[in-house]
């Protein structure tokens, strides 16, 4: 495919191609733009701001709209593109594209209820007689770097918001799974979409990334991604909007008092769908002593049941890592963590990009796999013996996004809620819960800022106070 710059498609001579990770055949070649290219988006980002401009908010509402119908007609074309570039099983992806409708769906309602507010500015002596309020005004042109395992959504997560905040978006895909949202550029523009409004680009984030990041014309950088690429962004972005959605290792404490049958069951589902690489998997799990025996027969059953395979077969529960690399450093993890005294109850084999789903228990907490994302089909078991020694599992790491608990004691439930150091606490669910309309990011390494429609304009947004 060729890359979207402004609404026009333009191809390079030299390509990135863009694989099977399960059978790394070639699906498609995308171009490798050139730092030239980035100047050329941002050029027309700024016809394209203005063109956005004179659009009114139900008019920006309509072209969301417009976008989500697309999407949910062109379904499967938009879940095959998604499994084979990015490895998830296709029901994986199908599930990633009605969350997209939803997305863009939400950004369409939320187009509508951008408020302001009154400003009581006679509140102070030297206010009397004046009158005003706020507006919210776009924050300009948005450079939306996202990563490879929701290539549809995470991306739909950025541009919905900016074109219902009337940004003019610049949208820097994965370089492993750029293809789908080069299809979504083909959407938006056949939804109406100023077409200077949009650019899809598709170099690596070595070669464009540093000049994105520090264009002076890009007022906001949005970035889902690694710890590692998102402390770079922070420390080059300069006086600029930041949002950082980052990784994590996310807990899921199972009390005594909690449904064990529940909690075995969405900790299956949370610590392997997309083969564990998505930024909330269920990575570390504390269970209470007592039940340790009970939710160790019951969870070793079902993890050895998943099957593994190619992912576009409809009978596959777990498909392939993103890269061999990734799947054999997570085997090196593995390795490490049992010279620490961790034991394997089950998993732990790979075949090239196909990495077994893995429970590991009794890990030492400075092993790699337990304080680093492991982002891999691999859960690690530990116990907790009260309630204050879960909280400080919990809370012992650098990063984060989101934790689950699972307890019928409502105290106990809200206190997780209260000293989780998290984004979002999650009762009787795993951390890997995410509703599209949520207030959704992380605190401390797991990154700045959060997503959501309603939320991500706010951020997308300026405030600009007025005063008569
Ligand atoms: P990544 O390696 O950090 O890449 C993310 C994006 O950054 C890609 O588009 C990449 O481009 C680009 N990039 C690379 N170097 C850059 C640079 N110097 N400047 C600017 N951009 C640069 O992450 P990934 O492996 O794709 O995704 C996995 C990570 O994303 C995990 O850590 C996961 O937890 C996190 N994630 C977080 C969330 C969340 O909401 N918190 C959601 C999903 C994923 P190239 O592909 O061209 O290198």
């Amino acid at each position: 495919m060729k890359q979207l710059l402004g609404g026009k498609w333009v191809d390079k001579s030299q390509k990135i191609e863009v694989k099977n990770p399960f059978n790394n055949e070639l699906i498609d070649t995308v171009p490798v733009a050139t730092l030239d290219d980035v100047e050329k988006a941002v050029e027309y980002a700024e016809t394209g701001l203005k063109e956005i401009g004179k659009l009114s908010s139900y008019e920006r509402a309509e072209i969301l709209f417009k976008i989500a119908l697309i999407i949910k007609e062109d379904k499967e074309k938009f879940a095959k593109t998604i499994a084979s570039e990015c490895g998830k099983t296709i029901n994986e992806a199908r599930w990633e594209v009605d969350r997209a409708v939803q997305t863009f769906t939400l950004s369409a309602e939320e187009a509508k209820r951008i408020y302001g507010e009154t400003i009581p500015y006679d509140s102070v002596p030297y206010g009397k007689s004046k009158l005003g309020f706020y507006i919210r005004v776009p924050v300009g042109i948005v450079a939306a770097i996202t990563p490879f395992n929701f290539p549809l959504n995470l991306v739909a997560h950025k541009v919905g918001p900016s074109i219902a905040a009337a940004n003019a978006t610049i949208l820097k895909p994965s370089s492993l799974t750029p293809l789908t949202a080069l299809i979504l550029g083909e959407v938006m523009l056949e939804a109406g979409l100023p077409c200077e409004a949009i650019s899809v680009i598709t170099g690596t984030g070595e070669q464009i990334g540093d000049l994105i990041v520090k264009h002076p014309k890009i007022r906001m950088i949005t970035f889902t991604g690694s710890l590692e690429i998102g402390e770079r962004i922070a420390k080059l972005a300069g006086l600029k909007k930041l949002t950082l959605e980052l990784g994590s290792n996310s807990a899921c404490c199972v009390c005594a008092d909690g449904d064990i049958e529940l909690a075995v069951n969405k900790i299956v589902k949370g610590a392997f769908a997309v083969a564990g690489q998505v930024c909330i998997s269920v990575q570390r799990v504390f269970v209470e002593g007592k039940i340790w025996d009970e939710f160790i027969e019951l969870l070793i059953p079902k993890v050895k049941a998943l099957k593994l395979g190619n992912q576009l077969d409809e009978s596959t529960d777990v498909g392939p890592m993103i890269t061999e690399t990734a799947a054999k450093n997570v085997m090196e993890w593995i390795l490490e963590a049992k010279s620490m005294g961790a034991k394997v109850l089950c998993g732990s084999k790979r075949y090239g990009t196909l990495f077994e789903p893995t429970v590991l228990i009794d890990v030492y907490p400075g092993a790699k796999i337990y304080k680093e994302e492991a982002f891999a089909p691999v859960v690690l078991i530990n116990k907790f013996e009260n309630f204050e020694e879960a909280v400080e599992l919990v809370n012992k790491t650098k990063y984060g996004l989101q934790a689950g608990i699972f307890t019928r004691d409502l105290d106990k439930a809200i206190e997780a809620a209260k000293r989780f150091e998290v984004g979002g606490v999650i009762i009787n669910d795993v951390p890997t819960f995410r509703a599209d309309p949520m207030p959704y990011g992380g605190v401390k390494a797991s990154g700045i800022g959060r997503e959501g429609p309603k939320f991500t304009i706010e951020e997308m947004t300026e405030i600009r106070a007025v005063c008569f």
